[in-house]
């Protein structure tokens, strides 16, 4: 017999081939318990979790829904203490050991001892716990498909990251408990392809928007910029993928290696977040192998991942990357769920999808708060963000009958939408959202034109995104009066050095509307005509020159 998981001092039976032991079906007393471990949570955290248990009164297969930061490895500790005090066997599944060693320290936290299946950790095995972390990829192999092992027993299945639930040997481990409690977690209850999890679960509770936990400080604000490298038209000529709705991989990844293309990925990565821990998310890994070779050539630490790594390479990768001796690592959505590194501060889609929990998880990846990291940096070559919409979207995730990548493109990729759309600034391509930080870029003070309330602002002008601009701005009319008081006036000083007098009539717009000393001039004033000065803006400029005058004569 396999010796990995029976300890030495462990308590196990032999195993005698019977693959199930006789379960009870567990009543529902301890539902009505509150363990005194969870009022250590959150307000938020609490609230889902009390939603969950009494859902679990009618309910067998529930799902909790919340976001990447939301505190997840919490919620299942806590669940496991109220558990624990009706006696219940539980079993917690995960999908990486990455994860199963989370769980394992929270337990620790939650003073809740446990035992582990995972073959990469035999030894923290301990079968005789009446709670036990398994890795579900080690418990199949072992317990169903090689028949070496019993399955442990259990009243309550935790299913973590629980989006990936559906897969055969995985629906074959929840399968294996049909008496038990099954309880999913994940930031986003759908397949793929957008479809709800209703062959695993039959109801859901949803946690906290994003919005509410940057809110909160539990995860950091992201300032999102659109650097499409695709247009519009090349990525309706790609095929869908029959089974998941997204992108053919291979032809999207024709299109993604064109030469020029991975060199704008690492040139606007240069330019926007030089520095920062990134992820770069490529289309396959012949794409992924050109980033990280133009990455290097350009002399920026930068590894790639794949899914034909193994394990602890990946562990070793990822600890290169936590530390700063890599500073960018390249896969293909390997690292959307399981990864947790708080110091990732940017995320680059170099890869088109058109779907919504692709998006999220990726983006997820560099949500967490940590010192020093106010915000984190979204770079979308892609159009992701245009045609799924913004990462803080409320979405109506649905067990069955929704699809939240039909609804996405119904909503937020169609002009038509009356949702508020960001904009781009056209001048360092920052996406921003008018009602949520002004009418300025916040990256950079671009002031998009200047025109009356309600006159709808062409794409042209707005680089991608139309919007709908607010009322009258006084600044530009101004400003064009000033540039031309100064061509009358300086009419030789124009002539040669026109840029010097704009910056003049921009000192005086900002001086005039108390602006900060320190505000950047609009790009586009580096264009405007001049515009006849009134009487009224003339006479505010010679007043200024007068007393300019009068200052220097003073000294
Ligand atoms: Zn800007």
């Amino acid at each position: 017999m396999n010796t990995d998981s029976y300890q030495q001092g462990d308590t196990s039976p032999l195993f005698t081939g019977e693959i199930f032991e006789k379960i009870e079906k567990p009543t529902n007393d301890w539902l009505e318990q509150w363990p005194s471990q969870c009022n250590i949570l959150r307000p938020y955290q609490a609230d889902l979790l009390k939603r969950l248990m009494a859902s679990l009164r009618t309910h067998r297969r529930v799902l909790g829904q919340a976001p990447t930061g939301a505190g997840k490895s919490m919620l299942i500790a806590a669940l496991v203490a109220a558990a624990r005090m009706g006696d219940l066997r539980v079993l917690i599944l995960a999908t990486r050991t990455r994860l199963v060693k989370q769980l394992h320290e929270r337990l620790n936290d939650f003073q809740l001892p446990h035992g582990i299946m995972a073959a990469s950790l035999p030894g923290l095995a301990s079968w005789s716990k009446p709670i036990q972390i398994a890795s579900v990829d080690t418990l199949y192999r072992r317990c169903l498909a090689d028949k070496r092992h019993p399955t442990p027993l259990a009243d309550l299945v935790v299913f973590d990251e629980a989006h990936l639930a559906l897969g055969a040997s995985r629906r074959a481990v929840l399968d294996a408990y049909p008496l038990a409690y099954h309880v999913g977690f994940t930031a986003t209850p759908a397949k793929t392809s957008g479809v709800g999890l209703d062959a695993q679960f039959d109801h859901m509770e949803l946690g906290p928007s994003a919005a509410e936990l940057i809110a909160l400080k539990a995860l950091v604000p992201i300032r999102i910029f659109a650097k499409p490298v695709v247009s519009k038209a090349e990525l309706q000529a790609v095929g869908k993928d029959s089974k998941t709705g997204d992108y053919v991989t291979g032809e999207i990844s024709k299109i993604m290696l064109r030469p020029k293309l991975v060199g704008n990925v690492v040139e606007n990565w240069l330019r926007i977040a030089n520095g920062k821990r990134t992820i770069v998310f490529a289309c396959d890994k012949k794409h992924g192998a050109e980033l990280q070779q133009e990455f290097s050539r350009v002399g920026v630490s930068c590894e790639q991942l794949t899914d034909g790594d193994a394990e602890e390479v990946r562990e070793e990768v990822i600890a290169r990357l936590d530390a700063g001796i890599t500073h960018v690592l390249v896969n293909c959505f390997l690292l959307s769920y399981g990864i947790d590194i708080p110091s990732v501060e940017c995320i680059v889609l170099a890869r088109p999808t058109r779907s919504v929990v692709l998006m999220l998880q990726a983006i997820g990846r560099g949500m967490r708060p940590a010192p020093d990291k106010s915000s984190m940096i979204l770079i979308d070559h892609g159009r992701v963000i245009d045609n799924l919409g913004l990462p803080t979207y409320e979405r109506e995730w649905s067990l069955k009958g929704g699809n939240v990548n039909k609804q996405a493109e119904e909503r937020y990729s169609s002009r038509k939408v009356t949702v508020e759309k960001p904009r781009t600034c056209p001048d360092c391509s920052r996406m921003w959202v008018l009602s949520e930080e002004g009418s300025r870029c916040p990256e950079c003070g671009y002031q998009p034109i200047i025109r009356a309330a309600g006159v709808r602002v062409t794409d042209a002008e707005l680089g991608e995104i139309g919007a709908q601009l607010p009322s009258v701005d006084v600044l530009q009319p101004f400003f064009r009066e000033a540039c031309d008081w100064y061509a009358t006036r300086w009419p030789d000083r124009w002539q040669q050095k026109e840029k010097s007098g704009r910056w003049w009539a921009w000192m005086q717009t900002r001086e005039k509307f108390k602006r900060p000393d320190d505000e950047r001039m609009p790009s586009l004033f580096w264009n405007v005509a001049p515009l006849k000065a009134s009487a009224e803006t003339s006479g505010w400029l010679t007043a200024k020159i007068k007393e300019f005058k009068r200052k220097m004569a003073r000294r």
